[in-house]
């Protein structure tokens, strides 16, 4: 497409679905994105393949601030991270909305109330297909409209987990869930959680969004095209430009409108490479964009009793939040409890790799597998910076208390249901499955580069939507809150720019 009307920098979470809440509107949108499409291969369900062979990792490098250089799980292909992800597609709280008190500081409020907000998860939930129940979890914020499927059924090993959790007193709760189950398995049977979705199983930015959006024969896809620079007019105000390359080959698009939507990393990256006066980038009146970098404080935790084997295929289906709100005694909140994908000896011998495989083994089909998810706070010494083509990561971890306490009292829990073994492991920059915030939506053009619309306050033909807007990181899955707030975003540009 040689003159679009609209740009779509990245084909993940945020594009995909801007991409779909677009389609009708007679507007010619391209979306650029850097990947290819996912091969069907044997690899896709090997985790020999996936963990051990590290086989779908990028090649590239980043680095941290006057440090090592370090390979990250930032899965470059159409449907972006999605591919590999979970599909967990849950509202951030009701209270996640207003300014909290954490251990480690204060979590800002987002610029609007959840009410505002409700809607706009209802849309994301129908377009996602996502299966749950309503009325498990006390935390569980307001729906207009219950879910349209019933969730992924627990396996009978998690149905006693669920029971056993339950006779403690605690709200064990069915996982809000983008899988259509049967779907899965008859590819494979294997859990879902991080590994690549090839077929139809998983409801991604890809199989959801995308397929919708393509529907429209004014919307293209460009793939293996990575866009390196946006170039801004002579008045500095407006984008002119889209640069990428593709196959070699640089080319350049002039939109009416860009849309930035290539992940939290990327695009800070790519406004922070672009040319601007003052040499800070784009966007960045208020110094803002590639700071306030957040990926949650995260622990896989394995719950182990020798004698009970645990003969799950995918496990995930259940999730605890009786300490998200608090501590469950009155004091300030810890985070949230879900399922992991079953792990198997390969799974474990990733983090191990000295271990004897024949021990991994054993454990593996003992153990129930758990995260443990606790809120990272924003901090503008937190950032994601350049130096020249590299990206530089220096994550300035926050409020690591709640982990502790959290880890503590889910240890007792699975003591108390009979687990004598409890073993727990960290995540780290490695893994920034869960990055968000580093262009981020505020009412002040002073504090954030984004308006309550994703619009950048310094360039009115210029939006931002992916995990970049987050004001902050909650305590839950970040996937559905960026796809409800794209179509809230995609809405308002109908309204606004292409006359309705
Ligand atoms: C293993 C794993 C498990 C996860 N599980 C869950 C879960 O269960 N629930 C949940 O809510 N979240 C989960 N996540 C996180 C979730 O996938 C992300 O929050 C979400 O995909 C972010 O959406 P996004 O639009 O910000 O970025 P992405 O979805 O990553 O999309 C960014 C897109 O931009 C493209 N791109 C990047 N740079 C450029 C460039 N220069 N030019 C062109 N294109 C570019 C990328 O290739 C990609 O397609 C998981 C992530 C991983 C990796």
């Amino acid at each position: 497409m040689s003159n679009p009307d609209i740009v779509i920098v990245g084909s993940g979470i945020g594009g995909a679905t801007i991409a779909s809440a677009l389609a009708g509107s007679g507007a010619r949108v391209l979306i650029i994105e850097r990947g290819g499409h996912l091969p069907a291969t044997p690899h896709a369900r090997s985790t020999r393949s996936i963990f051990l062979d590290e086989h779908y990792r990028p090649k590239e490098m980043w680095r941290e601030a006057g440090g090592a250089a370090f390979n990250p799980g930032n899965y470059y292909y159409v449907g972006g991270n999605s591919k590999f992800f979970g599909a967990v597609l849950i509202r951030y709280r009701e209270a996640d909305f207003s300014e909290m008190e954490h251990h480690g500081g204060v979590s800002p409020a987002w610029p609007f109330a959840y009410d505002e907000f409700e809607p706009w998860y209802s849309r994301a939930e129908r377009l996602f297909r996502v299966r749950g129940a309503l009325g498990e979890d006390p935390t569980e914020p307001r729906h207009s409209n219950p879910y349209a499927f019933a969730p992924v059924p627990d396996e009978p090993p998690i149905a006693r987990a669920r029971a056993e959790l339950k006779g403690l007193g605690l709200h064990p709760a069915s996982l809000p869930l983008g899988i259509d189950i049967e779907a899965w398995l008859k590819d494979g049977a294997t859990p879902w959680d991080a590994f690549p979705n090839t077929g139809t199983g998983k409801v991604d930015a890809e199989t959801g969004p995308l397929a919708e959006a393509l529907k429209d024969d004014n919307i293209r896809l460009a793939t293996g095209a990575e866009v390196e620079v946006l170039e801004p007019a002579a008045d500095g105000r407006s984008i002119a430009a889209v640069r990428y390359r593709q196959h070699g080959e640089r080319r350049r698009v002039t939109p009416k409108l860009v849309i930035l939507s290539a992940g939290a990393v990327n695009s800070a990256a790519i406004l922070l490479r672009s040319p601007a006066a003052g040499g800070k980038g784009l966007a960045n009146s208020s110094d803002q964009v590639g700071r306030n970098f957040m990926n949650h404080n995260t622990c896989a935790m394995l719950a182990i009793d020798p004698r009970r084997r645990n003969a799950s295929v995918y496990q995930k289906t259940l999730m605890l939040n009786d300490y998200y709100l608090s501590d469950g005694k009155g004091g300030r909140p810890l985070g949230n409890v879900q399922l992991l994908g079953k792990v198997d000896g390969n799974v474990l011998k990733a983090g191990a790799r000295r271990a004897p495989k024949m021990a991994l083994d054993f454990m593996a089909r003992r153990s129930f597998d758990w995260y443990r998810m606790c809120e990272d706070l924003p901090d503008p010494e937190s950032h994601v910076t350049v130096d020249g083509s590299d990206i530089v990561l220096q994550w300035r971890r926050s409020n690591m208390e709640p982990l502790q306490r959290l880890t503590k009292v889910m240890r007792e829990n699975f003591r108390a249901c009979g687990y004598p073994i409890v073993l727990d492991r960290e995540f780290d920059k490695r893994t920034p499955t869960h990055q968000c915030g580093t262009v981020s939506m505020g009412n002040d053009p002073a504090s954030a580069p984004l308006d309550p619309f994703c619009r950048a306050w310094d360039h009115p033909n210029l939006f931002v939507v992916d995990a970049s807007f987050l004001p902050n990181s909650a305590a839950v899955n970040p996937a559905l809150s960026i796809a409800a707030q794209a179509l809230r975003v995609g809405e308002h540009i109908r309204k606004t720019e292409l006359g309705g």
